[in-house]
């Protein structure tokens, strides 16, 4: 059988792509070198997939900290609600949770999946379980898709490949060779909403505590702020991980940072002293260790006292005024060095891929061949979480998909 366009990779972005352009009349096969489709999906948001955000598409972009301008049109041609509506109309209901989250009532990705499987097979779109080695050009027009087995000529490509994070859902970076070799630049991939390395043995300390509302900033070795937020943080055995870190990793080039940790981001500085005048009031003949009990989880009250330099065994009221000065500091500024980002292996999210500035954001397509088209995690844009990952992959899918009509034509045309 003879197809006008390949889809190469079938994660949500090249699946979302299928179906977009067989709805338009393309006959479309889609190549995935796994032996199933959509092995990351399935475990996007912890198994219950955040589809997307139900918000804006400014605000979507607000949530880009990397090539958001990029991402207008295609944004603004496939907003939230549209994807929320035709998973809805595919019959996997979905529901709004807390942050604009938005996932399916059974709380199972494998429903986005099925739904997506089922308008697939309705579109009359083809899959084959083979992996791709090339995409063939002649006078930068592509040609064809070569895998291990076969050559498939073809009038377009949508390369959606994704990034190279959690490789073992098959995202392995193929498409960065494939479009190299095709004459296009692939900014180099790195992990972003990825857990970070801490130095010291402060976060290995207080490995598993969970804060809750708490403040957090990233400076730079400058000392310059990259990044605030305020939220959840979990310590780990390496370093610190959790929401606010995950998205403050998207800020971290490479180098040593600082992260400082605001313990009590209701309270100043002199309401955290008057507290602390209480409780050591409270507390007069207990230790430190003992004394601070009201305001700090147990395993984060040593590592505090050290760095405030104040022995755990000292009596609360033999605390002198600039020791607990140093103690009100730490609580609102606890720092912790970052030596850097965990491998991009375990990061959520690629930062890095097909430089945007050689697509054109209103297509997809590239402006180096003609007939070749990108979706997804591929492209060099990467966001928070909150569902706004796989907004990136279904709004320029829908851009791709759509577009590869029009190239047909045109070239009909001529
Ligand atoms: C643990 C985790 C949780 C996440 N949770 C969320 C969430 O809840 N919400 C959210 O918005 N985002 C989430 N993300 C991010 C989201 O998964 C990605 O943004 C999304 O999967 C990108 O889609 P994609 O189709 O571009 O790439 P992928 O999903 O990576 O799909 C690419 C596909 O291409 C295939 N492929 C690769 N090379 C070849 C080749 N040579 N030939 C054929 N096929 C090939 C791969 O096997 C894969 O199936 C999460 C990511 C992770 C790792």
């Amino acid at each position: 059988m003879m197809y006008d366009g390949i889809v190469v990779g079938g994660g949500p972005a090249g699946m979302f792509a299928a179906i977009t352009a067989a709805k338009q009349g393309s006959k479309v096969l889609l190549l995935e070198k796994n032996d199933r489709l959509g092995k990351k999906l399935l475990i996007t948001g912890k198994g219950r997939c955040n589809v997307t955000n139900n918000c804006t598409a400014e605000e979507v972009i607000r949530n880009v900290p990397r090539n958001g301008r990029f991402l207008f049109s295609a944004l603004d041609s496939f907003t939230p609600t549209d994807i929320i509506t035709f998973l809805e109309n595919e019959s996997c209901p979905l529901k709004t949770e807390r942050g604009n989250r938005v996932f399916p009532v059974s709380d199972k990705s494998a429903s986005v999946l099925y739904a997506l499987k089922q308008a697939m097979k309705r579109y009359g779109v083809q899959v084959s379980c083979d992996a791709v080695k090339e995409i063939v050009s002649e006078n930068n027009v592509v040609t064809s898709v070569v895998t291990g087995s076969r050559v498939y000529p073809c009038k377009w490509v949508i390369l959606a490949t994704g990034g190279v994070s959690y490789p073992a859902t098959g995202s392995t970076g193929d498409g960065y060779v494939m479009a190299e070799r095709l004459g296009h630049t692939v900014v180099s991939p790195e992990g972003s909403l990825v857990p970070l390395e801490a130095l010291g043995e402060d976060c290995h300390r207080m490995q598993g505590l969970s804060l809750r509302n708490v403040g957090i900033k990233l400076l730079n070795a400058k000392g310059k702020l990259l990044y605030k937020d305020f939220g959840e943080l979990l310590f780990t055995h390496f370093g610190i991980s959790g929401p606010t870190v995950l998205s403050a990793s998207a800020h971290l080039k490479g180098d040593r940072c600082r992260l400082l940790i605001d313990l009590k981001p209701a309270l100043e500085l002199e309401k955290i002293n008057d507290r602390l005048l209480r409780d050591f009031e409270t507390y007069k003949n207990r230790t430190m260790e003992n004394a601070l009990t009201d305001l700090l989880p147990r395993s984060m009250i040593p590592v505090v006292l050290d760095k405030a330099n104040i022995p755990l065994d000292l009596q609360a009221n033999s605390l002198r005024k600039e020791q607990r000065r140093n103690l009100v500091e730490i609580l609102k500024a606890f720092p912790v060095e970052i030596s850097g980002k965990r491998p991009v292996s375990e990061a959520i999210i690629t930062s890095g891929g097909i430089k945007v500035s050689e697509v054109d954001p209103k297509t997809m397509q590239s402006k180096l061949v003609s007939g070749l088209y990108f979706a997804g995690e591929i492209l060099d844009c990467d966001a928070y979480t909150g569902g706004f990952n796989l907004q990136i992959a279904w709004s320029t899918a829908f851009v791709a998909g759509q577009s590869v009509k029009t190239v047909i034509d045109k070239r009909t045309q001529v």
